[in-house]
């Protein structure tokens, strides 16, 4: 279970209402009964159910379960595609390790707004179902150009070119053989990138153009495939 609060042996965590309904009609759990707590800093921590009612919960913290460890550092830029795709992408992202996920519009996103929030629940979600111990930073939408002046100087953008460029294999694995610089990943919208766009940023030393293959992905899937394939090649 996810929370948003210190965890320390002896100390008490407090659950709204979502929580203790899950807690105790999801998983039918009462007082007395081991949950696992983590809050994306301090690893994973056992703790009891103190007590457990229909709008609040107490959780007793017992003991550290699992050290913090280092979560891989891949970050996913994509452009905001429809509502169910895109809380597909916050939720495989998640899965797939990825430190943030960051929308961005650009001249073809069909979408004029991205409900963060509902993005953040679909990454907790995700985060607590595969068993990480953190949760991926949800930024703010950005412009494709507020995007790219904000972008850290030395994190390589991978730009998934559906125009053409190097076989992102190829590409990740000279990032292996050097030290791994950090990394992300630019997925465009289903209309693609604008051409100026692509031309502005080819044009940028830390973006690195890859191709996914012949074949055309949907913006979700091609946002899945990068991370999977990140985690084959050089992830943790
Ligand atoms: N421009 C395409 C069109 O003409 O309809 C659609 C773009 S595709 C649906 C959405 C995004 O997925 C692209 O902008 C790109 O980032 C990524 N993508 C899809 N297929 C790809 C491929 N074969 N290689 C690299 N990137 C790809």
């Amino acid at each position: 279970l996810y929370v948003d609060a210190p965890l320390a042996a002896g100390g008490v965590v407090a659950l709204g209402q979502d929580q203790a309904h899950y807690l105790k009609n999801v998983l039918r759990l009462g007082p007395g009964e081991g949950v696992a707590l983590f809050n994306g800093r301090d690893g994973e921590w056992r703790a009891e159910i103190a007590s457990v009612a229909k709008k609040s919960a107490d959780l007793a913290v017992i003991e550290q379960t699992r050290p913090q460890r280092a979560e891989p550092d891949v970050w996913l830029a994509f452009a905001p595609i429809k509502r169910a795709r895109i809380d597909f992408t916050a939720q495989k992202a998640t899965e797939l390790g990825a430190s943030v996920l960051w929308p961005v519009m650009t001249r073809h996103t069909m979408v004029d707004r991205v409900n963060t929030e509902r993005l953040r629940a679909n990454a907790v979600e995700a985060a607590e179902q595969s068993d990480r111990l953190t949760v991926p930073d949800v930024r703010e939408p950005a412009k494709l150009e507020a995007l790219i002046e904000a972008w850290p100087a030395d994190r390589a953008l991978i730009l998934a070119d559906e125009t053409g460029g190097p076989p992102i294999a190829e590409a990740l694995s000279m990032h292996r053989e050097r030290p791994m610089t950090r990394a992300g990943f630019l997925i465009g919208p289903e209309g693609g990138f604008a051409e100026p766009e692509l031309d502005r940023l080819r044009k940028l030393p830390f973006v690195t153009r890859v191709s996914l293959g012949e074949r055309l992905l949907r913006a979700d899937t091609a946002a899945l495939a990068v991370l999977a394939i990140w985690q084959a090649l050089v992830g943790d």
